[in-house]
């Protein structure tokens, strides 16, 4: 606490893990020898710099950039960048914590990093967007390489950014080497099924845990937060399984469709239009928009939150239980609180923390750098095939350590320690570094 004051989120993420391991660091003394958890804790590197681009309006405009280098114990540094207002060096020192266990769980050989920028991409013209890219790309590149850091998208940040933040890093280093970015366009270098992969891997995980209470989501009530990339694909996943989904948002509110989402609406307003999800109303007969809402209120059997942290409270998850909800599954880095977790599980209801449930993003990003460097381009049912066998053994290993300890259903427990047993092996096996 006192070397990272007012880092509240980063302190969340950490205490979250460290609570996690007290049976692990009592049955082994090399932890505590070693001073495991101070240097996992502590970042490798951390880069912040100035970035100044000029507006439609000719005027010249300042922003922060930053990239975190959490820890290359499991391979180079790899996450993404997020482009919100919010960004601090709280919000990308949390998320590239998270993402260190994540990636371990993935068993893909990357370790924990991501950055981003306070610059907001919305209501910004497409030039705007690119200026932006172009100027963050010119100091971050220093860094950036296929066996350093490997950079994707996040909030904010889609296919159209990664293409400009290429160009440029192609621009100023004169090296066509796609694996230094991932999420690239198809064609481009990008690998199919990578902007389906994080949704997509939340509702395989989610499949993963229904089935061990021998139960499916055919049939079941579906409430989505968010209408970004996680959000679109995670609902599309689940109408495939025969679920319905009744509700998604934005930051300006919720949707209701009692018929079940139109996603084919969704996806024009937001990945073509870049409108807004109150418009849904207008093309959808039948449907409302609850301005300011979230979509917890409305009653539903299964919740996926795939907006961004701290998004589901205590009051949210009492009114989610309390309206029948049994399971939740976080698309989103950190959405649910930890009074709201520790209130799921007292009720006994499923919890899938993010690091666990929404690692197949990246995990299709480290298939990416492989299709890269071997100069292939998979087909999308090869790399869906691979992030299914990703999910379901990310969820097996859950299971497993939750079983050891006695924690049973406890995803949280199971997923922190997994993916620490990995890294901390190989921090120890490196010496002192
Ligand atoms: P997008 O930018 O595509 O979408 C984000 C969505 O969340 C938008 O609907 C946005 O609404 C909403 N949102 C963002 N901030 C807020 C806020 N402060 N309050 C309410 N709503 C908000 O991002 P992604 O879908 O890529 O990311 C969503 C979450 O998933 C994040 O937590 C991200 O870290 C996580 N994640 C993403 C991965 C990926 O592959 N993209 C991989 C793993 C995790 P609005 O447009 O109004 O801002």
């Amino acid at each position: 606490t006192e070397r990272n004051p007012a880092q509240n989120l980063f302190l969340q993420a950490v205490t979250e893990v460290f609570e996690s391991l007290d049976p692990i660091v009592a049955e082994i003394p090399d932890i505590e020898q070693h001073s495991i958890l101070q240097r996992i804790s502590e970042p490798e590197r951390q880069i912040m710099f100035r970035v100044a681009w000029v507006d439609d309006q000719g005027k010249i405009c300042v922003n922060r950039g930053y990239r975190v280098g959490f820890s290359s114990a499991l391979g180079p540094y790899k996450g993404g960048m997020r482009f919100h207002p919010s960004v601090r060096l709280d919000v990308i020192k949390f998320l590239s914590f998270e993402q260190i266990f994540k990636n371990a769980l993935t068993g893909l050989g990357i370790g924990g990093g991501k950055g981003g920028s306070d610059f907001d991409p919305k209501g910004k013209s497409d030039g705007e967007i690119m200026r932006f890219c172009q100027a963050f790309m010119s100091e971050l590149y220093h860094f950036l390489g296929e066996t350093t850091d490997v950079p994707a998208g996040d909030i904010g940040v889609g296919a159209r950014e990664i293409g400009y933040l290429f160009g440029q890093y192609k621009r100023l280093t004169k090296r066509f080497a796609q694996g230094v970015l991932t999420g690239k366009q198809v064609g481009l270098g990008g690998s199919l099924a990578r902007k389906e992969a994080t949704g997509f891997g939340a509702v395989y995980f989610a499949k993963e845990m229904l089935a061990t209470r021998s139960d499916t989501l055919e049939g079941k009530t579906c409430v989505v937060s968010g209408s970004g990339n996680v959000a679109i694909y995670c609902a599309r996943k689940i109408q495939e399984l025969g679920g319905k989904v009744i509700a998604m948002s934005d930051s300006g509110g919720a949707i209701h469709d009692p018929a079940g989402i139109d996603l084919d609406i969704v996806t024009a307003l937001k990945e073509v239009e870049r409108a807004r999800i109150s418009e849904y109303p207008n093309r959808r007969h039948g449907s409302t928009f609850l301005p300011g809402e979230k979509v917890w209120k409305l009653p539903c059997d299964v919740a996926f939150p795939c907006a961004t942290q701290n998004e589901l409270g205590l009051v949210d998850a009492k009114e989610l239980v309390e309206n029948g909800c049994f399971a939740i599954i976080e698309g989103a880095n950190m959405p649910t609180t930890p009074e709201a977790i520790a209130y799921l599980r007292e009720k006994n209801a499923l919890f899938a923390p993010g690091k666990a449930a929404n690692a197949g993003g990246v995990a299709v990003s480290a298939l990416e750098m492989q299709q890269n460097a071997a100069l292939q381009n998979w087909t999308f049912q090869q790399v869906d095939d691979r992030l299914k066998t990703v999910m379901a053994s990310i969820h097996s290993d859950c299971v497993f350590y939750a079983k050891k300890y006695h924690r049973e259903e406890d995803y949280v427990f199971g997923a922190n320690v997994a993916g620490f047993l990995k890294v901390a092996n190989a921090v120890q096996s490196y010496g002192v570094v």
